[in-house]
């Protein structure tokens, strides 16, 4: 437990129901563009007389067969052949991330995780006691210095973590010759690869470069010799509320999470997946668009202010999807002390960067989010944050 600290962004979000307050912290979607009209139809489906009995009932815990047959399919769709066998559905990702670091992580051991990476996925593991260390895409560091730092930090490398697709944080995305080198690099290693896919479908322009799964199958020839294990999510697409993930794997991997998720929680909600299959199956093929399109127009208008309005010194990504980006601020500046400063002055909202370092370090960055503002509210956040930095 004492390894176990308050997550800064949810207490930051508590800060944040102040109406005057312009926030870019939460990464949250945009409540407005939930499919409430489909899911109250779905539920109304589901609980009738004809299917109650189900979706009111105890199921199994790999869950529910039609939702993982659908999300097979999708998974086909994006170059990872595989049936409902490789599919666990689970209570969110996040509950993914808490099992695949129970399972591999003993106390000492190292994870491989992105400088800067997602604070959840670091909640997740903090309770295994692993050590981390930084994953560099592209970086050309011998496998045997991963070894021999682990081995020196008391245990082995244990996996590498990775959000391929427009990072959270930084709204980045891994090419795919950096795909490719870090499967090199789990081989050499021996690790697992996971792959947090939460963002991937969230694409607003480029290429979609194939999940590290497809390659991996591609290079492999099945899904059930792969060292991948995908995490895929439906609270960036649909709503987060209904708690609805998955985990696409080799057969082997998504039985040992199987008995995990029977020992924790039996099962994801009934009703929840009976529903999230329903809207999924009527919808998905949209209401994806419509989200593409508006998310897609909200970063253009973040990136057209951060152009006209931050200083000097300033640089940040230009994400091709997802729902961040990622501010450099001039050496020196601190992304915590500057919001501090901004609750009292300005009254813009943000997340410092050092969150989502393992070490405490990258306290000259920050994190904005750009789902939830129109065109006027994010000129007017991003002028205050301008000013609050001309005022450094
Ligand atoms: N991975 C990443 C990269 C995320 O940003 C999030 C949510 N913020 C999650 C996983 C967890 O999402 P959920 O449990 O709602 O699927």
């Amino acid at each position: 437990m004492s390894r176990l600290k308050a997550s800064e962004i949810r207490e930051l979000l508590k800060l944040l129901d102040q109406p005057d307050i312009i926030s870019f912290a939460g990464g949250i979607p945009d409540p407005a563009l939930f499919p409430a009209e489909a899911f109250r139809k779905a539920m109304t489906q589901a609980l009738s007389d004809q299917h109650y009995a189900t979706s009111l009932q105890y199921s199994v815990s790999e869950g529910y067969g039609p939702l993982r047959d659908w999300i097979a399919e999708q998974m086909g769709v994006i170059g990872v052949p595989c049936t409902r066998d490789n599919i666990l559905i689970t209570s969110g990702s996040q509950q993914a991330l808490d099992y695949l670091g129970k399972l591999m992580l003993s106390p000492g051991d190292t994870a491989l995780v992105g400088w800067p990476t997602y604070l959840g996925a670091l909640g997740a593991f903090n309770a295994y006691e692993p050590n981390y260390a930084p994953l560099i895409p592209g970086d050309n560091r011998p496998a045997q210095d991963y070894r021999d730092a682990a081995q020196a930090a008391g245990g082995r490398v244990k996996f590498a973590y990775l959000s391929a697709d427009f990072a959270n944080p930084t709204g980045i995305t891994t090419d795919q010759a950096g795909r490719e080198k870090l499967l090199d690099l789990a081989d050499d290693l021996d690790i697992a690869v996971i792959e947090d896919a939460a963002y991937q479908t969230l694409r607003y322009d480029g290429q979609p470069v194939p999940p590290i799964l497809a390659t991996e199958i591609a290079r492999e020839g099945n899904i059930n010799d792969c060292r991948t294990i995908y995490s895929g999510s439906f609270s960036k697409t649909l709503a987060p509320g209904l708690r609805i993930g998955w985990v696409c794997a080799a057969q082997e991997v998504i039985g040992r999470l199987v008995l995990m998720k029977q020992a924790a929680d039996l099962h994801s909600s009934t009703l929840n997946q009976i529903a999230t299959h329903i809207v999924a199956r009527d919808h998905f093929a949209d209401h994806v668009p419509m989200l593409r399109q508006t998310y897609g127009k909200r970063r253009d208008l973040m990136l057209d202010a951060l152009e006209r309005e931050m200083p000097e010194g300033v640089t940040w990504t230009k994400p091709e999807g997802g729902m961040f980006v990622w501010l450099t601020l001039p050496e020196g500046t601190d992304g915590a002390e500057l919001l501090a400063r901004s609750l009292k002055t300005e009254r813009i909202a943000f997340v410092p960067g050092h969150a989502f370092h393992p070490d405490g370090s990258g306290r000259n960055t920050i994190r904005l989010s750009f789902t939830l503002h129109d065109k006027a509210m994010v000129d007017e956040g991003i002028a205050r944050l301008g000013r609050l930095l001309r005022a450094v």
